[in-house]
């Protein structure tokens, strides 16, 4: 077999294109936690398709699910037509994860990507509450297209729109000023003041662990706190679970611990399960005021994303894949506790929940030094913040010892040299 010239990306492909630049290589096969690229590297992938992949690639059951499917000619496209796919995801969605959480919600299917269900959870919360403004929080990430990008933090993606991005107030996350201050006692005076300038929003939107801006979690207090201060003011909590959703923090929906109920939930990336595109947004039953056909869309109904959902929601009928994910995430942020206390040149501090998590350096620029090495060793990692300074851990949530201890040994050798490098004197 010939060998992919990789330059073929530089030369056909826009600019625009990141991952390639971070992994510099063609990828050809993937099982588990496992890639391979043509030179038949084997890699272990801490990555997951930034959260798409939490059962890891090519999951033997939902891909059996599939072929049959297909081969049985199943439907693959239908708008929003009634399906036997849709129907038993539909159904068992509400049976496995839902009412054994004592959650009530309509599922709406927006187009099949995180972007989309943001949209839609933007429209809805402006169309039930009549008001236009939406609080968003510093450093959350919510996706590309105007309305995300309005409620998107990073000043580098915002500058993308080309246009002004209105109907936003930007609040303080949790320990964003710093962990003295009381972000909601700021927020609440602004909402109190008829002088503070920002009107009572439609809603309030928030990613309980901020994946790309810098693996932020919020506190289960703090989380408590805004539903009480969304109740009082009537604003709707939308919960963006697009990343930190499906297991990746430790529950099913990565609110469920805090005990809060949001009005509105997006969902994306691993709801499909098998990382084929797939949304929804959750609303609360009184919310579902939509007209048929207000918010339309080609692409809504991925009768193969349906098939593997489905399949993926095994997962959660007893609580096995839970304990093992709390068993796995001590285990993770043990070891990265220890490199911040064995490694103090990096100056690191270890954050997250679950499987959502990584190491913040102090020194500028060490982060993507980490994520660089890391890959020339065969593990792969990206890094996420305003300056990317956190490397990122998401290993997938099916990922046995074996793996784990696989991927953190590389990551460990991958810091010990950076460090070495920085320490070397600069020869000339
Ligand atoms: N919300 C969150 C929290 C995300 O992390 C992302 C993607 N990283 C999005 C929304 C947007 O998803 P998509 O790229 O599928 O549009």
């Amino acid at each position: 077999m010939t060998k992919t010239n990789i330059n073929i990306f530089e030369q056909l492909e826009s600019e625009v294109r990141s991952y390639i630049r971070s992994f510099p290589t063609v990828f050809t096969k993937a099982k588990g936690y496992k890639m391979w690229d043509e030179d038949g590297k084997e890699y272990v992938d801490f990555f997951s398709g930034a959260g798409a992949l939490n059962y890891g690639h090519n999951d033997p059951k939902m891909k059996e699910k599939l072929v049959e499917y297909i081969m049985n000619d199943g439907i693959t496209h239908s708008l929003d037509m009634g399906t036997t796919a849709k129907a038993e995801f539909l159904t068992t969605f509400n049976d496995v994860i839902l009412k054994p959480r004592n959650l009530d919600y309509k599922v709406m299917f927006p187009g099949p990507t995180g972007t989309n269900t943001v949209e839609s959870a933007l429209k809805l919360a402006r169309k039930v509450t009549g008001r236009t403004d939406i609080i968003s929080f510093t450093n959350g990430f919510h996706g590309m297209t105007i309305g995300s990008l309005s409620v998107t933090g990073n000043s580098f993606k915002r500058k993308g729109a080309g246009i002004p991005l209105h109907n936003v107030v930007t609040m303080p996350y949790d320990s964003f000023v710093n962990d003295g201050l009381d972000t909601l006692e700021y927020l609440e005076r602004f909402l109190d003041d008829k002088g503070s300038g920002v009107a009572i929003p439609a809603a309030m939107i928030l990613e309980t662990v901020q994946g790309e801006g810098g693996i932020n979690a919020a506190s289960f207090e703090w989380l408590q706190r805004i539903e009480e201060i969304c109740k009082r003011w009537g604003i709707l909590l939308i919960v963006d679970d697009v990343q930190a959703g499906v297991g990746r923090t430790g529950t099913f929906f990565s609110f469920e611990k805090a005990g809060i109920k949001p009005d509105i939930v997006c969902m994306s990336k691993s709801i499909g399960g098998f990382g084929l595109p797939l949304a929804i947004t959750l609303i609360r039953p009184e919310l579902d005021i939509w007209e048929p056909g207000e918010h339309n869309g080609t692409f809504r109904g991925n009768n193969h994303a349906f098939i593997t959902a489905t399949a993926s929601l095994s997962y959660w009928k007893d609580s096995e894949f839970e304990n093992n994910i709390e068993k796995g995430s001590k285990k993770i942020f043990n070891f990265l506790e220890k490199i911040v206390a064995d490694y103090p040149e990096i100056q690191g501090e270890a954050r997250g929940r679950g499987y959502m998590v990584g190491i913040m350096s102090e020194v500028e620029g060490l982060s993507p030094k980490v994520a660089s090495e890391a890959f020339k060793r065969g593990l792969i990692i990206e890094t996420s913040g305003p300056n990317d300074e956190v490397f990122k851990l998401f290993p997938p949530l099916t990922i046995d010892d074996e793996g784990l201890d696989r991927g953190l040994a590389i990551l460990e050798e991958s810091v010990k040299a950076v460090v070495i490098g920085s320490k070397e004197p600069v020869t000339s």
